[in-house]
This record gives structure tokens, C-alpha cells and sequence, in this order.
């Protein structure tokens, strides 16, 4: 049985899959502000390093996986907050326990994505290169100057979609890959956590959730997710590699039909030549 890490354990889909994990018989170690395993706030670089710290003291020698699950919705009034633990909580914490995955040889990571990351639209590009470059003041100010109506959506789906692709750049390389640990990321629509009743508490946001098309008719629940969660850390998914699954009854297949898989210009040829020569430049034998 394997040992796993997950945050936002006190809560929601973080909550269900610890459940999930345990249940199924592997050691979970929790990490969240409360009820959990590991306290500690991943909004703040000390926060993180504590976190770190605590899951190597409690992990031993290896760690079979993790699941990244703590985060913020786009609740007003809370931008700084969401940028900072759905993007840097994510890239610090597996940063600083990358070497413990390594160890096991086959370890597995599972990063909560959104489909609000490619069903929001107006979302800067300079606003993902400011959050890959880790400049926050960046991030904020671009927020900012959005206006108070978009900064909430700004913080969230752009924290979203820079650490989905943050997740597809570092999982692919030798230092992730290459070391057995498959990275992917689960892009859930709405899910019935606290985090969409809190925003179905504000009338405003409410309205916007109910009118957002969910071909299924329904909204997803935590335990099914978890059980997505559970076989993308399993050996089944031993071939997934940085891969985004989108698991919102239909929304992203309902506004973007068409947009992927395109067929591959014929323009992009020298570019996927030159990166297949990258690529067996460094493979081991
Ligand atoms: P939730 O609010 O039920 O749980 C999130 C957990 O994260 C909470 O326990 C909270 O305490 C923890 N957390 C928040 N700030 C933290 C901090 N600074 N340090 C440590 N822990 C912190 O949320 P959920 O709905 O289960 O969402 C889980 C993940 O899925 C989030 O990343 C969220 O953005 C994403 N997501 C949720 C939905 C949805 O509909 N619920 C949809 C798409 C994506």
C-alpha cells in the first residue's frame, strides 16, 4: 500500500480523496489551515516550507503520490489569496518534494485544474507569463487594473490555467518523467463542495453557476471525483503523462467542440523535428 499526500484535506474533493485513499488501505498524510494532518497556510512561503518539512518527516523515504487539491474560488475580495495558494501552494510544494517522489520510481501526482480554463474568456496572456514567471506583483496589478467586476475570475481561472501548463512543461522533462513521476491535472466543472456553496451563497455568483450550461444536468460530487483521483495515482494510469482531464459533465465539449484536436499546420514541422532531436539528445540509452 502506498503513501500519499494530499492538500486541501479538510475539505471537499481534498477530504473525499483522503477518504478514498484510506479507505482503499494507503497512508494519506493531509495537509490544510485545519483538521488536518499537517497545518499549514500555502499561501505563504513559510507555510509551504513548514508543509515540506513535515511531509518529509512523516513520509519516511518515499512518497507513492500527491494530490493538490487545496484552493480558492473567485471570491471577491480574496484575489491575493487565490493566486497564491492555487498557483504558487501547487508549483512550491511539489517543487520541495520532488525528490521524495523520485524515490519511489513511480509516483504519481494529480493536480486540481478547472474547466474554468477554457471556459473564461478574456483571460491575458501577459497574466499566465506573470504567474509562470512567479511575479506576483505582476499577477495583481494586471488583476487590478481589470477592474473589481473581473479581478476575482482574473486570479482564479488565470492561477488555473498557468498551473495547468506549468504542469504539462515540467511533466514531460527528464527531471519529472524521466524520474517515473507522471504529473497530470483533473479539470472539474462544478462540483458540490463548500467552495460552490460558498459562491452559491452570493446571489451574484449563484446566479452565474446556475445558468452555466452542464449538459448532464447535473452538478459532479466529491466522492466521484475522488475515485478519479484514486485511478489516476493507480498503476492503470501509468501511461498518463501530462494530461488534463476534464471531468464537468460536458461544459468544456459544449463550448469548444471544435477547438481540439486540430489538425497540425503544416508550418509546425521544423518546430516538431527540432524538438524530437531535443528530446533523443537527452534520452538515456
Ligand atoms: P473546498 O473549499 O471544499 O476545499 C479546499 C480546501 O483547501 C479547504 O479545506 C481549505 O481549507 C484548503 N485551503 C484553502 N486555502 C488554503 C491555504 N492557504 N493553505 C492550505 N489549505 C488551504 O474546495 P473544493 O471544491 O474541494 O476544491 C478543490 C480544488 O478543486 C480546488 O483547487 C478548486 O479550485 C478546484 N475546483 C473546484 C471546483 C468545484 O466546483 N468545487 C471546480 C473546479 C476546480
Amino acid at each position: 500500500m502506498g503513501v500519499y499526500v494530499v492538500t486541501g484535506a479538510a475539505s471537499g474533493m481534498g477530504r473525499a480523496a483522503v477518504e478514498q485513499l484510506r479507505w482503499e488501505g494507503h497512508r494519506a498524510i493531509g495537509v490544510d489551515l485545519h483538521n488536518a494532518d499537517v497545518i499549514a497556510d500555502l499561501s505563504t512561503e513559510d507555510g509551504r516550507r513548514h508543509a515540506i518539512e513535515e511531509i518529509y518527516k512523516s513520509a519516511g523515504n518515499r512518497l507513492d503520490g500527491a494530490v493538490l487539491a487545496a484552493g480558492l474560488g473567485p471570491i471577491p475580495g480574496r484575489e491575493e489569496l487565490v493566486a497564491k495558494v492555487n498557483f504558487l501552494g501547487v508549483v512550491e510544494l511539489l517543487e520541495g518534494i520532488h525528490d521524495l517522489l523520485a524515490a519511489a520510481g513511480n509516483a504519481k501526482v494529480v493536480i486540481f485544474s478547472s474547466n474554468s480554463t477554457t471556459t473564461v474568456p478574456g483571460i491575458p496572456k501577459e497574466l499566465i507569463a506573470a504567474f509562470k514567471a512567479r511575479d506576483m506583483d505582476s499577477v495583481l496589478a494586471i488583476g487590478e487594473a481589470a477592474g473589481p467586476d473581473a479581478f476575482p475570475n482574473f486570479m482564479y481561472a488565470g492561477s488555473k490555467i498557468a498551473i495547468t501548463h506549468w504542469m504539462r512543461t515540467i511533466g514531460v522533462t527528464e527531471e519529472w518523467a524521466g524520474r517515473g513521476i507522471r504529473v497530470n491535472a483533473l479539470a472539474p466543472g462544478a462540483v458540490r463542495t463548500p467552495l460552490i456553496d460558498k459562491q452559491l451563497a452570493d446571489p451574484e455568483l449563484a446566479k452565474a453557476i446556475k445558468s452555466f450550461p452542464i449538459p448532464v444536468r447535473e452538478f459532479g460530487k466529491p466522492e466521484e471525483v475522488a475515485k478519479w483521483v484514486i485511478f489516476m495515482l493507480s498503476p492503470a494510469a501509468n501511461f498518463l503523462c501530462g494530461s488534463v482531464i476534464f471531468l464537468d459533465g460536458g461544459t468544456d465539449a459544449y463550448f469548444r467542440a471544435d477547438d481540439w484536436p486540430q489538425p497540425l499546420p503544416a508550418d509546425e514541422m521544423p518546430r516538431y523535428i527540432q524538438k524530437m532531436q531535443e528530446f533523443n539528445a537527452v534520452k538515456p540509452e
